[in-house]
């Protein structure tokens, strides 16, 4: 994985502060330019290593990207205002790509309320059946577009990792659920360096 040199500095800043808190004790002895080193807190320390993980996320995106276009067919369906009501808006999913992607039972799908802004990312081993029976959630009701993403192999082993892939690249606009950690640890290499992350600060700099 290649950090851009920006993102490396960020990266590196965030490590020399936590350095200096876990020295404080050290420090304090000869005092500073600006007064005495605060300690390492815990709500501190969790705060930059959400920082760590952010920088390292970022650095993961074109590799997701780039992952996610080789490994899937991508299908948007766009909504014209006022044409598709609310409480159609699953359905016309599924009408307008059954013909071609009916058999697939394999799918992600992201709702996007504008061009930028995502809804839900979400997943159905059942085809569309899963999107149908949230006709109803304001994710599909106040969408503009529904983007579906269908893997060219290795099917069903793949979901996982592309939705969770997909919640990276799009994060959704209610992050009520994150997707299952367990299952991509293996499969999402940026929840993987993500997790190796804390892990790593947490030893190094005990609270
Ligand atoms: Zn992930």
């Amino acid at each position: 994985m290649r950090f851009s040199p920006e993102l490396q500095k960020s990266f590196r800043e965030i490590v020399g502060k936590l350095g200096q808190r876990r020295a404080s004790k050290l420090l304090r002895i000869v005092g500073g330019p600006r007064g005495p080193q605060p300690e390492l807190g815990r709500r501190w320390r969790e705060k930059k290593i959400d920082e760590l993980q952010g920088i390292v996320e970022k650095a993961y995106l074109p590799h997701l990207k780039h992952w996610v276009d080789k490994n899937t067919r991508r299908v948007g369906v766009r909504f014209n205002r006022g044409r598709v009501s609310k409480d159609a808006k699953a359905s016309e999913v599924r009408d307008r790509l059954t013909k071609r992607w009916g058999g697939q039972r394999h799918l992600v799908y992201v709702s996007f309320a504008s061009a930028k802004r995502s809804l839900k990312v979400g997943r159905s081993d059942s085809g569309f059946g899963r999107i149908m029976s949230q006709q109803d959630a304001y994710y599909f009701r106040d969408a503009s577009r529904v983007d579906v993403y269908f893997p060219k192999r290795q099917k069903k082993r793949m979901l996982p990792a592309l939705e969770c892939a997909l919640t990276h690249l799009f994060p959704p606009y209610h992050y009520y659920q994150k997707p299952s950690a367990r299952k991509y640890r293996q499969t999402c290499a940026a929840c993987h360096a993500m997790k190796l992350v804390s892990k790593t600060a947490r030893e190094l700099y005990p609270t």
